[in-house]
């Protein structure tokens, strides 16, 4: 299809035909690691399913649509496409990071790479001024996490790129939290948007994959040779998961994000609890800057019951019952989580509690359920 699709259409049929056999709607499950060749080194686009498949071009042209880039690249989880873009750095390079950043992320940074040689900043990027003395001529990377987990602060993307830009550095963005429903950071000047489709993308609690989007040629085929290179790449009948979950994207996201609002305004004018973080209030500190980069405030908040310790945020994620207790988010079902124990249990308490991880925060991943169910769940738990 030659002509630009609006984004609802795209997630549907962004780089998508039928399947040339037999008109297959749905591209099939290529479960092959390898493809006849006519003549050696005759053969159709396809040789190794390490290098390519057809049902991971499927998924990888899906996510290049939906994110307006050029390129895709299909990973075996978010971590292993992380992986995969620092692995174009070189011993001695400088990364800056958000300081509130997905534990797995802070810990591939921190307890892999850095032994490479690699030496990374975190930086509290709600004003993108922090990072300039950070910035010099060994910034190879900076890598933005926004809106970040668990308190869902926001970055300023476009600045961020722009002050990166002064120093020619990569600029990527973990994209999670906001889907491109939300926000599509190349839009945004950056060079590289990366997913844990995990979460949203896939949208269903079913498939571990990472995605990463790209619009430079030079880039992606660098991208590419890591990828086939390490090999961390997913499965066919992931793929077409992850493929399947896409189409619904932004029939889900809408939802996520009614839903979100509604158990957002209801946990603020609950007398039982302190403080809610969704970057949808007016008065949440980064609102502005939510505004000019995305088209909602997402299904993501967390929230400190009054007096919040520990024994009470305990007592409330154990009562509910719509909520399962468990990690992951952005899938179909509404999800609580205990940061402190949970996600965050790798941070010391005193780092963990100087970016607001205290002890009785709650986190939820509002799921596309009736709301009234969703809210009467939490009153019932609140008490
Ligand atoms: C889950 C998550 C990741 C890691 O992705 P996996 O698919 O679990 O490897 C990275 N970043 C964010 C923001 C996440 O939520």
């Amino acid at each position: 299809m030659d002509k630009k699709l609006r984004f609802n259409s795209a997630t549907i049929h962004g780089g998508q035909q039928p399947d040339k056999a037999y008109g297959a709607v749905m591209p099939p499950i290529y479960q092959t690691t390898t493809y006849a060749q006519i003549t050696p080194g005759g053969h159709q686009g396809y040789e190794y399913s390490r290098t390519h498949n057809p049902t991971r071009t499927a998924l990888e042209r899906s996510i290049a649509c939906i994110e307006n880039a050029k390129h895709g690249l299909a990973f075996a989880s978010g971590m292993a496409a992380m992986d995969t873009v620092l692995k174009l750095l070189q011993p001695g390079d400088e990364i800056i990071s958000t300081d509130d950043l997905y534990g797995g992320s802070y810990r591939l940074l921190t307890q892999i790479f850095e032994k490479y040689g690699l030496k990374i900043h975190f930086v509290n990027m709600e004003k993108a001024e922090n990072i300039t003395p950070f910035l010099n001529d060994k910034t190879r990377l900076i890598w933005i996490e926004t809106p970040t987990n668990p308190m869902m602060k926001v970055v300023d993307i476009r600045a961020i790129t722009a002050l990166g830009k002064t120093h020619n550095a990569l600029v990527a963005v973990d994209n999670t939290f906001a889907s491109p429903y939300l926000q599509q950071p190349l839009d945004l000047g950056t060079d590289i948007v990366m997913h844990s489709a995990t979460k949203y993308l896939a949208g269903h609690s079913d498939t571990v994959m990472g995605l990463l989007a790209v619009n430079d040629d030079a880039l992606n085929e660098q991208l590419a040779f890591i990828q086939n290179s390490g090999g961390g790449v997913p499965g066919p009948m992931d793929c077409f998961l992850t493929l399947r979950g896409i189409k619904t994207l932004h029939l889900r996201m809408q939802r996520h994000c009614e839903n979100g609002a509604a158990v957002a305004i209801y946990l603020q004018h609950h007398p039982k609890i302190e403080k809610v973080y969704w970057p949808g209030f007016v008065d949440h500190p980064n609102h502005e800057v939510a505004k000019t980069q995305m088209k909602a405030f997402g299904g993501m908040l967390s929230f400190l019951p009054l007096g919040g310790d520990l024994s009470k945020a305990k007592e409330i994620v154990q009562k509910l019952q719509i909520f399962t207790l468990a990690e992951s988010l952005g899938g179909v079902e509404s999800l609580a989580g205990h940061p402190a124990s949970m996600t965050h249990a790798s941070i010391p308490k005193e780092i963990r509690e100087k970016s607001g991880v205290v002890d009785g925060l709650i986190r939820l991943s509002v799921g596309v359920e009736d709301v009234q169910d969703l809210i009467e769940d939490l009153d019932q738990a609140i008490g």
